[in-house]
């Protein structure tokens, strides 16, 4: 019942890492609580996981400490991964914005790393509830005891893989916070990320005839901006752009001031003013002149809930130009001000987690805690959409496989 290494967590970060530990020679038990291994893999990227992307840097994450992810990024990469993926000869393809899919299932995926472990004597333990973990610490000899509904295990080095709070009912918990907080290592509040953005009832009733649209617009907040679909649904904003937008706007969490709303440019790359001017004189209505860049629908009642039923039934040339600078100014930054998000159910990862000033960016160990290892995302590092929270897995996981 003695292990070199237990892996709490067969997710995608927890059977990197044991594999990896496995291949080193280590004896290596993995835990989870789930009845099915890596369901979080299964149905990500609709079924086809988007695995990681071509282009991958720090850029690409949101932490308190934006250079931690750097070195295990850089130590085991997207080309890494892209060459197991290749070994393995599992089909993929590229789609926008260098994202990499699976041709065929992200079962596949989970086939090879359970594969990968199998072949490295990894040990498993599913469905297994862990109880509790003591640090004993006998002479100089220090073993984490985990008890189990299986059985007490032991082992010299513990390696918290159990993830963050998305969509709980695949099998996420809290776990790894408390765990860390067991251990005095500090964690920053987790909150949902990439994520709808609720919109509060009044704006929501006055946007009522807005939802449905489908627009290729900028969603920007502080120094960030992303161009993409964004969405107008019966709850807030939703599409790609949005749910990019929605991790930068809830790091205002962590901040004091006054919360400031996100801005959606519908008109990327053109300078509404100036294209305005160009049309000032003429006898166009303004709904028609916006429906060359918007579709027609959203562009009319865009223009009455902006600016009422004068922007809709008088010409261009009729309207002030108080009025034209006003609408110029919100086509290029239109404000609206989340009233929250759609929470845990809805995001498809955490911000926050376990303090990147707590671990080592080499090793993933938890300085103050030796033997202690947190990956993936349990850890204060959060990707973009577009396979960056995988490959934080993958590298995070190869790293602690090395060392732990
Ligand atoms: C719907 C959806 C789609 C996604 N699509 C993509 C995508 O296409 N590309 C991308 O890069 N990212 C995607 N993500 C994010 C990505 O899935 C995660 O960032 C990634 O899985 C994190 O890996 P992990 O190993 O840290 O955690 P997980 O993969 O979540 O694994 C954690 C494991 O720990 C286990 N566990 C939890 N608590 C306990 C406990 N108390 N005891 C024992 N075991 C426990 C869980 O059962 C689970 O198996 C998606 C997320 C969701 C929700």
């Amino acid at each position: 019942m003695h292990f070199d290494i237990i892996v709490i967590g067969a997710g995608a970060a927890g059977m990197m890492c044991a594999a990896q530990a496995g291949m080193r020679g280590r004896r290596v038990l993995l835990i989870d609580h789930a009845e099915k291994l890596g369901e979080r893999i299964r149905v990500s990227g609709g079924g086809r996981c988007n695995f990681t992307n071509r282009t991958v840097s720090a850029d690409n994450y949101l932490s308190q400490n934006p250079h931690f992810c750097r070195s295990a990024l850089a130590r085991f990469s997207q080309f890494d991964f892209i060459a197991m993926m290749d070994k393995r000869r599992i089909p993929y393809h590229e789609r926008e914005h260098g994202q990499l899919f699976c041709d065929e299932s992200a079962q596949e995926i989970i086939d090879m790393l359970r594969d990968a472990c199998e072949d490295a004597g990894v040990q498993w333990a599913f469905p297994c509830a862990v109880q509790q973990i003591k640090l004993q610490a006998a002479e100089a000899v220090k073993r984490y005891a985990v008890a189990t509904d299986q059985g007490c295990f032991t082992c010299q080095s513990l390696v918290v893989a159990t993830g963050g709070l998305a969509i709980p009912k695949i099998g996420a918990s809290p776990f790894g916070y408390r765990l860390a907080e067991q251990f005095g290592i500090p964690v920053i509040p987790p909150k949902p990320a990439l994520v709808p953005l609720a919109l509060a009832p009044e704006l929501l009733e006055a946007m009522k005839p807005l939802a449905g649209a489908t627009l290729d617009a900028t969603a920007q907040f502080d120094d960030a901006q992303f161009r993409e679909n964004v969405l107008i649904t019966h709850r807030g904003l939703s599409g790609p752009a949005i749910l990019q937008i929605s991790s930068y706007w809830q790091m205002q969490e962590y901040r004091a001031g006054k919360k400031q709303p996100v801005e959606i440019d519908l008109l990327p790359g053109l300078d509404a003013g100036a294209w305005l001017e160009e049309h000032r004189q003429g006898r166009v209505h303004l709904p028609n002149l916006l429906a060359e860049h918007l579709p027609r629908r959203f562009a009319h009642e865009w223009c009455a809930l902006l600016g009422g039923e004068k922007m809709t039934i008088r010409p261009i040339s009729e309207l002030g130009r108080r009025d034209l600078e006003m609408i110029a100014g919100k086509l290029n930054a239109w404000p609206l001000m989340p009233a929250g998000t759609l929470g845990f159910a809805k995001a498809e990862v955490t911000l926050g987690g376990v303090s990147t000033d707590a671990l080592s960016s080499k090793t993933m160990e938890a300085k103050a805690a030796p033997g202690l290892y947190f990956i993936g995302e349990v850890v204060d590092v959060t990707g973009w959409l577009g396979g960056y929270n995988f490959q934080w897995a993958w590298s995070s996981g190869w790293v602690a496989g090395q060392f732990a």
